[in-house]
């Protein structure tokens, strides 16, 4: 079900937009060499707590999970790249890691992930995240009253053709409000001008994500994290928005 929001809700949500969007600069900041993801998740954890948040990972248990997440953050290290279950590992030089961090502050939810490299970094990780951005960006940008879900779709997708990138259907984006996880889908690929019309009040997560030389994954032994088949690092960017009137509102915008 397509729920709108009011201007008055999408008011009532920004609270939560800048709550995550802090936790992820914090994050973004925090992480560096030798870091463990285990300190990384109880930065989060902590904050929440301060902000008298709720994280909406640490119960989560969907169809496709062994157990609940039992985490409040996501990391994805190198040819991990999505839904990364924090683990005793210490950040090494060159690392490429992705976050993504998705809480409920008065009743709204919000959702972000960013990616970075820890210490020297390689060109060509750069270059993944900085296409990752730009799809991201573009996405935004389609997300205008008018437009369907599938120019947004497109939009990210041409930025990975553009760059040489295959792009996995799998994983998107998707609706956001009360909880984390609603319609419609946002696909990382698809046909400009076909899927739902999108108006004025829709809250939706923006999220491309793209590995270096595949769109094969696996899931890990973890249960959870999400690798490359063939073990090319990966990069993942994800912001919440509004559509309105006056166009897309990113909710989760870092200042
Ligand atoms: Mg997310």
């Amino acid at each position: 079900m397509i729920e709108l929001r009011t201007p008055t809700q999408i008011e009532q949500m920004r609270p939560a937009g800048r709550f995550v969007a802090s936790v992820i600069s914090a994050l973004a900041e925090k992480a560096d060499v030798g870091v463990n993801l285990l300190e990384l998740d109880a930065m989060a954890h902590d904050m929440i707590r301060a902000q008298g948040a709720e994280s909406c990972y640490i119960d989560y248990h969907p169809s496709f999970g062994a157990m609940p997440f039992g985490k409040v953050l996501c990391t994805s290290v190198n040819e991990a790249v999505l839904h990364g279950l924090p683990h005793d590992y210490v950040l090494q030089d060159g690392d490429l890691l992705s976050v993504d961090f998705a809480a409920s502050v008065d009743g709204w939810v919000a959702d972000s992930a960013l990616s970075v490299v820890v210490g020297t970094p390689r060109q060509e990780d750069l270059d993944l995240i900085a296409t990752t951005d730009r799809a991201l960006a573009a996405g935004i940008a389609a997300a205008t009253v008018g437009n369907r879900t599938g120019d947004i779709s497109a939009a990210i997708g041409d930025v990975a053709r553009e760059a040489g990138l295959r792009v996995n259907l799998q994983f998107g984006g998707h609706g956001v409000g009360r909880t984390m996880h609603g319609d419609p889908h946002i696909a990382n690929d698809g046909r400009a001008g076909r899927g739902l019309k999108l108006r004025a009040g829709l809250v939706i997560a923006i999220e491309p994500w793209f590995l270096h030389t595949t769109d094969e994954i696996y899931i890990d032994k973890d249960g959870w994290t999400i690798k490359s088949q063939d073990g090319s690092r990966g990069a993942h960017m994800e912001h919440t928005i509004a559509v309105t009137d006056d166009g897309p509102l990113v909710l989760t915008a870092r200042g």
